[in-house]
């Protein structure tokens, strides 16, 4: 006789197979089901075991014939009842056709109730055909007040232990699946180590964030592949690093480290390992989760850097303003009419930085909230530069201002108070960092697709290494040229959200003490309104 397997819920063990199989031939049945008791497991994990040997299409109406039966709730041990010749037909007529034989025979439905000490196991239902006995109730010995065999009694003990073992094998093997499943999509780098600290687990939040693959790091040395350091970069030596201070029995939990990448790279990670102990309390496996907080430490950073720029630049125009009001405000204090005009000028213009800065951190507020609106319209950037240009040097009569713009630029479509704030703070920036050269240029020119626009100056210009994060938010360059000179390292963050909001890009080239370019492109008109152009 041969035994198919059926899945009805949940994965069926070959174990849980082979037991319900064997226990349903000795039991002289042509087919079986187990079904689990929510008595003895959890519900959810409430599963239904099958094996047949029947075609799979006739199973919904042999468990339809199941289901209005008996429940487990009694300790009857065997229960039998004839199914009915419909229900029967369905069940056996393949049987019957690979046989050969048209007749039907008569079939009972038996049902077993699997129990053992601890309680109810399920029931065994099965099929077999009218009349045939099992050896078990067969062997004529002394019966209890259920009519039960005692060998049938041992038959139901022996099965409820293998039951119960396979059962509980299979619920380990699914706790092992959560297990991995959760180390794969953990967000979180994980590690595992031997007792002799070799790398045996490496899951890929781990790969991505140390660039090493799982493959090139098993068996190795873990202290060797992360090279731990503390939050201030000193080695740690492998006595004070994460796993085997958890072997010792030290509590490592969201410790701060730099730990290195693949390519050497060092960042900024919060650090938490544990040990698993054999029975006898020694180590076992070290486990260390890997969480990258260099984002959380830049942002940190930003904050602080934002505190001390902004009561900086707050300070000094508060300070200035106080100063001269308070002069004013003397009784003894005899100004002459120049002397007044040169005061009242001074706060003026202090109080317009005041509320520049305050504009400028609203409109920083709005590019990080995504609400940037741009009114676009075509635009003839050359006069637009001209204008303002003309203002600054009404402005700062000092300043001189080339203008290298060709007769027959093309017009960009751009929003017009936005493309002169990028204007503004570009001449502004020329001016305020070339503290000696006074000298300023404007060129443009057009590509097939944009017109680009250059600012340059010849002053004290931009380290390489600080190019790529003047464009940030509250990035300022800190050295003793730049320390006196204001501002709250927001303009260029301004001026790159515009241009890029049109499609455009601004980029810095520069050379130290040398002098500056700012290049910012906009899109040409008639290509604006190409349809693959978003603004
Ligand atoms: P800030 O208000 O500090 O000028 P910006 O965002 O406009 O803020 O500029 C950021 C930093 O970039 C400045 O603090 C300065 O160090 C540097 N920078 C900007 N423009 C120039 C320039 N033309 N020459 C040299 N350094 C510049």
């Amino acid at each position: 006789m041969s035994w198919s397997q059926t899945r009805v819920a949940g994965d069926l063990s070959d174990q849980m197979t082979l037991l319900v199989g064997g226990a349903v031939r000795l039991l002289c049945g042509e087919a079986g089901v187990f079904v689990v008791s929510n008595e003895a497991f959890d519900p959810q994990s409430s599963e239904e075991y099958t094996v047949y040997r029947l075609n799979e299409a006739t199973l919904p109406t042999f468990f339809a014939s199941i289901a209005g039966g008996v429940q487990p709730n009694s300790v009857h041990l065997l229960v039998a009842e004839k199914l009915s010749p419909a229900v029967a037909a369905s069940v056996l007529l393949r049987d019957d056709e690979e046989n050969g034989r048209s007749e039907l025979r008569d079939v009972e439905r038996c049902s077993l109730f699997v129990h053992d000490a601890a309680g109810m196991l399920g029931v065994l239902h099965y099929l077999r055909p009218a009349g045939v006995h099992s050896c078990f109730e067969q062997v004529d010995e002394s019966k209890d007040t259920n009519g039960t065999s005692g060998v049938l009694r041992l038959f139901v003990v022996q099965l409820a232990a293998g039951l119960r073992a396979a059962l509980q094998s299979q619920s380990l093997v699914k706790e092992q699946g959560r297990l991995a499943s959760i180390f794969q999509h953990s967000t979180e780098g994980i590690l595992t180590v031997d007792n002799a600290l070799r790398i045996i687990d490496f899951n890929p939040a781990m790969e991505r964030l140390t660039a090493w693959r799982e493959s090139e790091v098993l068996g190795r040395f873990y202290y060797d592949v992360l090279r731990p350091r503390d939050r201030l970069g000193n080695e740690v030596g492998l006595q004070g690093s994460p796993i085997l201070q958890a072997f010792a029995g030290q509590q490592v939990i969201n410790r701060e480290m730099v730990i290195a990448a693949r390519d050497g790279q060092r960042f900024t990670v919060s650090v938490t390992a544990s040990c698993v102990r054999s029975a006898r309390g020694e180590p076992m496996n070290g486990i260390l989760t890997v969480r990258d907080i260099t984002r959380e430490r830049e942002q940190e950073e930003q904050r602080s850097t934002f505190i001390s720029v902004i009561s900086h630049e707050l300070q000094t125009p508060i300070a200035i303003i106080k100063g001269y009001a308070s002069t004013l405000a003397r009784t003894d204090a005899m100004l002459e009419a120049e002397a007044l005009r040169i005061r009242l000028t001074a706060i003026e213009e202090e109080a317009d930085r005041l509320n520049k800065l305050v504009g400028n951190l609203l409109y920083a507020s709005r590019i990080q909230s995504g609400g940037l609106q741009m009114e676009t319209a075509p635009l003839e950037i050359g006069s637009l530069i001209e204008t303002v240009v003309r203002r600054l040097q009404a402005r700062s009569p000092v300043v001189t201002v080339t203008l290298d713009i060709p007769a027959n630029l093309p017009t960009v479509m751009a929003d017009r108070d936005r493309i002169e704030e990028v204007l503004q703070n570009l001449l502004d920036n020329a001016i305020k960092y070339s503290p000696r050269q006074r000298t300023i240029s404007v060129a443009c020119r057009a590509t097939g697709d944009e017109v680009i626009t250059s600012v340059s100056d010849a002053g004290m210009g931009i380290a390489l290494r600080e190019q790529q994060h003047i464009f940030d938010r509250f990035q300022r360059i800190q050295n003793t040229a730049t320390r006196t000179i204001p501002g709250a390292g927001l303009g260029l963050y301004i001026c790159r959200a515009i241009v890029e909001a049109h499609g455009g890009h601004i980029q810095v080239e520069s050379t130290l003490h040398e002098g500056s370019t700012f290049s910012f492109s906009l899109p040409r008109e008639e290509k604006a309104q190409l349809p693959m152009v978003v603004f």
